[in-house]
Order: C-alpha cells, then structure tokens, then sequence
C-alpha cells in the first residue's frame, strides 16, 4: 500500500515536543527506519518517532492516543510477525535508547529498552556476569524479556524475566512509573511474559548471575539419516542432566559457514550443540558420552568465550532475509515426535532452513506456573520451524514445509511460546498463557485497568476482559 501522508497540523502538533529526529514517508531515512528483521514485512507507516528518552515516547504516545494514530512498539525490530511496524500508523522506535549501566558490586544492569542482546552481554562480561537471554545477538532485549526469553542459560538461570528486578515504563495514560516485586507487584507479573500488552518499557533492571567468560560449548555434527538413532540417545543422555547444561538440537543443512570444512556445506546433518556453563572438567565428563555416540562428522564442542558462542548462530539470521516460523512446545520426546522430525529433516530445501528445539527445565521448571505470566514452565521442549530464504524465491514452499511439518507434530503440541508466534489468531495467544484459563483472565484483568482502550494492540494480544 502507498504510504499515509500524515496530516502537517498533526505532525507539528508533535514535533513541538519531541527531541527525537521524526521520519515521515517521503523523508530520506523513512525506507531504511521502516524496515524490520523480516524481509518478509513490508510495511508503511505514517510516521516513525525514534525516541531519545523516555520524555519522547510519553510525547508520541499521548499525541497517538489523542490522534487516534495506532501505535507500533518498536525496540530490536525482531518480532516474527513482524509487529513494531504497522501501515498507517506511528512506530514508537526505542532503537536510539540502548544505553547499559552495569554495577558489578550489586550485580545489576540497567538497560534501556533498544538496547541489543549483544550489546548487554558485551556490557556485563567484562565482569564475568550475564543475563539469561536468546541466542542471536541482534535481538532486542525487550522483546524478548517481555514475552519470557529463553536461551543457552536457560535451565541455570531461568528465563530472561527471571532475573528481572523492575521495569520502568510509560503507561497508556502516558503516566511513567516503575513496577517491581514491591510497587504495582500485579502490573510486574504480567510485564514478565505478556509485558507488550501493558505499556512501552523505557529501561529494564536485572539481576546479574556468575557467566564464563569461558564456556565449554559448540555443536556435535550427525548426517541426517541418524536422526532417529541421535534423537533417541539424546534424549536419554539429557534425562536428569545437571542444570550447567542447556542444549539445542537443530536440524537443517550444514551452513557453508568456515568453521564448517567445505565438504560438509549443504550436506543435511543433525547438530547437537551444548553449552556448559561451569566447571570444565565437570563439563567435558557430561559431555563424554553425547560426543562419542554413533559417528560424528564433525565435533566443534570446546571451551570458548560465552561471547562467541553467542554469536555463533548470527550469520543464519541476518537482517533482510525472507523469515516464516510456527513454533509448539512438547513435553518430551515421544517417539512419533522424533519420527516427525526425521521425516521433515529429510524434506528441507532451502539452505537456510531448519528447526532448533530447545531444551527447558532445570531452573525454568523451578519457578511456579503463576508466578509469572510467562507459561510452560514444566515443558521438556520448545520447537520453532524456520522456513528461510534469502530472498523471496522458493519461500512459499519452504512456508508450506513450515506449516505441513506444524501439523504433522499436532499430536505433541504442548503449548507455544508466546514470542515463537507469528499472526496466529486469538485461540494461539490463549495457548501461549497455557491451559489454565485462570492466567488469561488475570491477564485480562491486567489489560482492563492498565490499557482499557487497547492502545497497545498491535502484538501478541490480550483483549481487555472483565476479570
Ligand atoms: P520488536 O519487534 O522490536 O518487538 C516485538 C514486540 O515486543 C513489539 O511488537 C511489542 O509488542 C513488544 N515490545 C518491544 N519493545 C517494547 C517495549 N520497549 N515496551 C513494550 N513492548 C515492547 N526468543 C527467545 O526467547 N530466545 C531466543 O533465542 C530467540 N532467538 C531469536 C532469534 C532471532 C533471529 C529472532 C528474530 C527472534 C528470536 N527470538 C528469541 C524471539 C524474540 O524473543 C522475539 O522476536 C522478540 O519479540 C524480539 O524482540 P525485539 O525487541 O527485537 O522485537
């Protein structure tokens, strides 16, 4: 669609009080600032309000209230669906505001709300500290805490919300406050998994845990063909691992990346790729057993910095390319499941394709189902399919691979997480807060006296409800 021309009364009305630099259609940088991580959006806002500090996005946010202008929360710009940029509407940008202060004394970061999963760990590793987070560096820590974030640190340290001490945010009154344990205990719960819904988060504080800098971690490589064999051994070796393990399988054809010799390039393989975090030889004696099984072709697994390892899937993820995922939790690992997987291993084209599955549990599992909003607590698993393309040929296939494989794993589904969903309709969001109908209505009950309106509408939504 042709870009909205934003009426000019309106658009003075708000450049009067923001700091920031507005971008409008038809400015110089609206292309490049329209885009996000998907290649696959293409979206055209009215208007894009990348925000200084927290006064600017109070400022855009009454002035869209007051205009009836829908609003798009923009932070790492690395929603699937692709929902920090809307047609039509303002993008409430949080990019410029990455700042990270950390205090090794109290262990604690404060971060502000554009600031990159990269950018974090960069900051706290110098102190041998971290923040469980994802596994691709240039994702937005906001969206990610918010929905729960989950990554190679998961199973010691929890989700990203674990370690998350308060948020500062800007409501949809346009009123800044601070939500923690202590003051408006209820609204921080719900920002700890449905956090999107409730207000634009301007700067997040978090506890910071004893991280590296040296990992024992890397992937182990297996052709295709064995995945029923490795599966079944991997799913035996993680049974009662120590929590200094989280795990991530991946499926996919090996990535012409140089640490991969030539000869493996493109070849479909099952990679089972560890992260340790604690003591090494304790490490190297778990990890025994998984790296002699059956015959690799390839063993990566070595004590690195938790910083490269962090990085070592950015190359697979790049800005601009063509991106379709569907993601289910499970359980664990029936056999059926397993059988699914090897099947649809075996029909992945495109080079860029694959499905990780991520290990949970270990301290995950320890916190209640309703302590936070993030769901799935005691789920063993988290699938996310990855149709991928570099550019837009041959990417309606790999989507009909996504959804044909989605289907087929229907018997296991257990839940979804929330941040692995793509524009999946009402019914999917309630499966992403779980079973319990019980969470959904406090979830709208939040909704109801923090956004009554529904300014913030454009994301995983929760409908006001009645309570
Ligand atoms: P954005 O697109 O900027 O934001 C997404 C949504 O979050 C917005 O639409 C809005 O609803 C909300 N939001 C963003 N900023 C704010 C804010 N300041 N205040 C209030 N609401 C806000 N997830 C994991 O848990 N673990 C992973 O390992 C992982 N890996 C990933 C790798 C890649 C390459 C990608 C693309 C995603 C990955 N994800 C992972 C999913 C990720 O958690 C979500 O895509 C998340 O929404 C990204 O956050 P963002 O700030 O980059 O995105």
């Amino acid at each position: 669609p042709a870009p909205v021309r934003l009426d000019d009364a309106a658009y003075h009305r708000l450049a009067r009080s923001f700091r920031g630099s507005l971008v409008r259609a038809g400015d110089a940088p609206y292309e490049e600032r329209r885009r996000i991580w998907n290649g696959a959006v293409d979206r055209h806002p009215a208007l894009i309000a990348p925000c200084t500090g927290s006064a600017d996005v109070v400022a855009a946010l009454k002035w869209a209230v007051e205009t009836g202008t829908a609003v798009a929360v923009r932070s790492g710009g690395h929603s699937f669906p692709g929902h920090s940029v809307c047609d039509g509407g303002v993008v409430i940008d949080l990019s410029p505001m990455r700042e990270v202060r950390v205090d090794p004394e109290a262990r604690t970061a404060r971060v502000q709300a554009g600031a990159l999963l990269g950018e974090l760990d960069a900051a706290t590793q110098p102190f041998g500290l971290a923040v469980p987070s994802g596994i691709v560096t240039h994702t937005g820590v906001a969206g990610l805490t918010l929905g729960g974030g989950i990554g190679w640190l998961s199973r010691k340290y929890g989700l990203s919300v674990d370690q998350l001490l308060s948020v500062d945010l800007v409501t949809a009154a346009g009123e800044r406050l601070t939500a923690d344990a202590a003051h408006e205990p209820e609204l921080f719960w719900g920002m700890r998994g449905a956090g999107g819904n409730f207000g634009i988060v301007t700067e997040f504080t978090f506890r910071l845990n004893p991280v590296g800098p040296t990992v024992l971690a890397g992937p182990v490589l297996w052709p295709v063909e064995d995945s029923p064999q490795v599966m079944r051994f991997y799913r035996e070796w993680i049974a009662g691992a120590p929590d200094e393990l989280t795990t991530i399988v991946i499926h996919r054809k090996a990535p012409a990346s140089p640490a991969i010799p030539a000869e493996l390039h493109g070849r479909p393989v099952v990679m089972v790729i560890a992260c340790w975090v604690g003591e090494a030889a304790a490490g190297e004696e778990v990890m025994r057993p998984m790296r002699a099984f059956g015959r690799p072709l390839l063993d990566l697994c070595r004590p690195k910095p938790y910083l490269a390892h962090q990085a070592m899937f950015d190359a697979s993820f790049p800005h601009g390319w063509w991106y379709y995922f569907r993601g289910c939790g499970l359980d664990r690992l029936d056999d059926g499941a397993l059988d699914t997987m090897a099947r649809y291993a075996g029909r992945i084209v495109s080079p860029q394709s694959g499905f990780p599955l991520f290990q949970l549990g270990g301290a995950v599992a320890r916190v209640g189902e309703d302590d936070t909003a993030a769901a799935g607590r005691s789920l063993g698993h988290m699938l996310n399919i990855n149709g991928i393309r570099d550019t837009p040929g041959g990417f309606a296939e790999e989507c009909g691979w996504v959804r044909e494989f989605w289907t087929a794993m229907e018997p296991y589904h257990a839940g979804v997480y929330v941040n692995f969903l793509m524009d999946e309709g009402e019914q999917r969001v309630r499966q992403a807060y779980g079973a319990r109908e019980r969470k959904l209505d406090r979830l709208r009950a939040l909704k109801a006296q923090w956004d009554p309106g529904n300014v913030f509408r454009l994301n995983q939504n929760i409908p006001p409800g009645p309570g």
